[in-house]
């Protein structure tokens, strides 16, 4: 089962260089969070994993397969990796069904097999009975699960979510929070999670790291991190001062 290694990561868009020799490494089963304010850069590190974005150096692996290393890159659809992002964008014309079944189509699953899978997914997320429903007639939060259905219905190594939750109004928010820590607790899946939400991120996370303009600043765990933080700096970010 997959352990994500990043290792030296960098990227620099044009003359901007935005992640900064990045290392850390995730365990299977964990749920780890890239935690720090709008523009440090943890979506470009996001999409360095998903093959989104072409590192400049350094080397990404997940489990026995290099994606990235200077004489690799293993496009995006060779990486079998779930992802959601903040604008969870559902095809707006496929019903809930139809849009799980795109995935399955892309990687040629046959049709009654789709079926099970797609039933499978929704009843992971509570939705099964709505899966007829076109996007418009689900609320934000059920278009926040039906898009996380559609990144678990090909069984991902690994789930990125990038601010999945940043949509929601609060009380929606919470109650996401909730069921995607339950979802959690029952799939064990491997998941990567971006948010500048420090409550959300001690809440949901076995691990966060603290990311500060394009640097790693302290990986721990919440315990660590709230109790021990590193520098003034994540003290401050996660509400806390020594
Ligand atoms: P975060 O997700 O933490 O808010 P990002 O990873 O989106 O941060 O962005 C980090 C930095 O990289 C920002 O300064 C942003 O403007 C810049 N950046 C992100 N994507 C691009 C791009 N495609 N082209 C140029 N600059 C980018
Ligand atoms: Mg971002």
């Amino acid at each position: 089962m997959p352990e994500v290694k990043v290792s030296r990561l960098s990227k620099r868009f044009g003359g901007n260089a935005v992640l900064h020799d990045i290392t850390f490494t995730i365990a299977d089963g964990e749920f780890f969070t890239l935690l720090g304010p709008s523009g440090c850069g943890k979506s470009t590190t996001l999409a360095c994993i998903a093959g989104l974005e072409r590192p400049t150096s350094g080397s990404i692996a997940v489990g026995p397969a290099t994606f990235v290393d200077s004489g690799t890159f293993v496009p995006p659809e060779g990486r079998n990796l779930g992802m959601v992002f903040q604008s969870y964008a559902l095809w707006p014309h496929m019903t809930v069904a139809q849009n799980l079944a795109m995935p399955l189509k892309i990687r040629k699953v046959e049709r009654r097999r789709q079926d099970e899978l797609i039933a499978e997914a929704l009843g992971k997320v509570g939705l099964a009975e709505l899966k007829d429903r076109y996007p418009h007639q689900l609320s934000g939060g059920q278009q926040q699960r039906v898009a996380l259905a559609r990144a678990l219905v090909y069984s991902p190594s690994v789930l990125l979510l990038d601010e999945p939750l940043s949509n929601l109004d609060a009380q929606l928010r919470e109650q996401a929070r909730a069921w995607l820590k339950r979802l959690q607790a029952e799939l064990g899946i491997t998941t990567v999670y971006v948010t500048h939400d420090q409550e959300e991120a001690l809440a949901l996370s076995d691990r966060i790291a603290v990311m500060s303009e394009g640097d790693m600043v302290q990986i721990g765990t919440p315990k660590e991190i709230y109790e021990t933080p590193a520098t003034a700096r994540v003290a401050a970010f996660v509400g806390r001062c020594n």
